[in-house]
């Protein structure tokens, strides 16, 4: 299957302690272990490239997007966010990861504020709560991060397929982690770990979750073009 893993690009590159963790930048370490996987061909593609790294060919060449944005969410043009989602509707998954919550694709796929309470440096408790699904391959114990940035209820988002994921803080707060949407005819995953200043991508078990999205959201089936209402003869 074809990866495609996006990344706003700016803060590996502004701040030193971000550069300290990801020197390649985020999209590098996320591309790294995924193409450890045989059934995966994976690119790179990040904001300040033509198209904003999103062009329709590369799309249409996608079969999962993965998205990690934070600073920048307000220069990814309506144009852009338009073209993910219409490629969303039509079978492309989509993997928003940590502050991608508020990025313009999801928040016009969703349609909600996508509003949450936040707080530095906590130590997260990851607990799966349905170890049926198929994201939860392999995960049989909680993951431990011993640094994360605690996102915390209420989430304002609509309510997900399945929860996969409960993120449960050192300050007494609990957030919805792991969450699974359709939109059309996609799959949408988003997933809360992934603070830019922690070495969260590097955690084995984080690894493997995202491995197991990117299969999961895979397209069952693509259409090509809008879907319309269609009068039956
Ligand atoms: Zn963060």
């Amino acid at each position: 299957m074809k990866v495609t893993v996006w990344n706003e690009y700016e803060e590996e590159l502004l701040y030193e302690d971000v550069k300290r963790v990801y020197p390649q930048g985020i999209h590098e370490c996320i591309r790294e272990f995924l193409a450890k996987n045989e059934d995966m061909e994976v690119r790179c593609v990040t904001l300040s490239m033509p198209d904003q790294g999103l062009s329709e060919e590369i799309l249409r060449d996608t079969d999962v997007l993965l998205w990690w944005g934070h600073q920048a969410h307000e220069k990814v043009t309506k144009e852009t966010a338009e073209r993910v989602k219409r490629h969303v509707l039509m079978g492309m998954g989509f993997i928003p990861l940590h502050s991608a919550h508020a990025c313009r694709p999801l928040k016009e796929l969703l349609g909600t504020s996508m509003n949450l309470r936040w707080k530095h440096g906590e130590r997260e408790k990851l607990i799966c709560v349905a170890p049926s699904h198929p994201i939860a391959r392999g995960i049989t114990e909680p993951v431990i991060l011993e640094q994360e940035e605690m996102y915390g209820e209420y989430f304002d988002i609509p309510k997900p397929d399945d929860v996969v994921f409960l993120g449960w803080f050192s300050n007494e707060e609990a957030f919805r982690s792991g969450c699974t949407f359709t939109r059309g005819w996609g799959k949408i995953f988003y997933f809360q770990p992934g603070h830019e200043e922690y070495p969260v991508y590097r955690n084995p078990q984080i690894q493997q979750i995202i491995t197991n999205a990117v299969r999961w959201a895979a397209p069952v089936n693509r259409r090509d073009g809008e879907y319309e209402c269609v009068q039956v003869h």
